[in-house]
């Protein structure tokens, strides 16, 4: 979604959903960063999907301890919030009154559907279940003290205390943890993004630092002339293939096809040394492609 959002004009629909994709993804990286840190005896398991009885679920951060399962739904919201505890329902929404879906409602179908695999994996541990809120310029009013909250002033207490824990793991967690990464399923992610083409792409180099297409090549080396990022020039032809390769899995890469995607490296030599020095070589003469 990034690279597409370089390389072409999102319809805002998607732009959106690329926007909230990233900012989603923000968060877990910041709570990763700080779960990474504990020093207990623990299995950490991030983003996870899963299925059970016919039922895909996702878990952005799973950890094990011996005497419990910590199951993390995290949410990187900005801003202020209310909850609303109604007769049947609680919603959740930010001020003024926008709507959004309650966290609690999904972490409590992810807690659920774990506790079904774990009855299948036959190896039960309690499941406690949290939503984290990681953005500390987020405030939520009018939720109760029971809530299974962790707001962003909460989060290095409550690792201190997971870390304080006595937690010894034995080969009952061991097997738990691997047996939950081999039921981990790959999600096909060219089914979630829009349709796009090779020609509707725009061409070029973008800088590494701020993604701008002004570049342009002195020496050995490519120079944006935005924000003066400097990169040697065999480094960023080699991104750009991977980018190229990343958007378009199934295309035969050649020299000519890259001094296209390019645009402002033109020495076709430079090129072609990247390609094999980095790739393997396929065909012969001008049908040379690299895999
Ligand atoms: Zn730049």
């Amino acid at each position: 979604m990034e690279l597409l959002d370089t390389f072409m004009t999102l319809p805002e629909k998607d732009r959106q959903h690329y926007v909230r994709l990233k900012k989603g993804y923000e968060g877990e990286l910041m709570f990763d960063a700080l779960t990474k840190k504990l020093q207990c005896e623990c299995y950490i398991l991030n983003d996870l999907l899963l299925n059970v009885n016919n039922t895909t679920f996702q878990i952005d951060s799973l950890l094990i301890v011996s005497e419990k399962i910590c199951l993390f739904e995290v949410k990187n919201f900005e801003g202020d919030y209310f909850y609303e505890t109604d007769t049947d329902v609680d919603r959740l929404y930010k001020r003024p009154n926008k709507e959004y879906t309650n966290p609690l409602h999904q972490l409590n179908r992810c807690k659920s559907l774990l506790r079904q695999l774990l009855h299948q994996i036959g190896f039960i541990l309690p499941i406690e279940a949290q939503v984290v809120f990681i953005n500390p310029g987020f405030t939520l009013y009018q939720a109760t003290l029971d809530k299974p909250f962790i707001f962003p002033t909460q989060v290095n207490s409550y690792l201190k205390k997971i870390d304080g824990l006595p937690s010894r793991l034995n080969e009952k967690h061991k097997f738990l943890a691997d047996k939950l990464i081999s039921l981990h399923m790959e999600e096909n992610p060219y089914t979630t993004l829009p349709p796009y083409h090779y020609e509707g792409l725009r061409k070029g180099l973008t800088c590494v630092g701020c993604r701008s297409f002004s570049m342009s090549v002195h020496g050995k080396k490519c120079v944006c002339g935005d924000c003066g990022h400097e990169e040697l020039a065999t480094t960023a032809v080699l991104r750009s293939v991977n980018e190229l390769k990343l958007l378009f899995p199934k295309m035969r890469i050649t020299t000519n096809l890259v001094y296209e995607w390019c645009r402002v490296v033109k020495c076709k030599k430079t090129i072609r040394r990247v390609l094999e020095r980095n790739f393997k070589k396929a065909g012969v003469r001008q049908w040379t492609y690299y895999v």
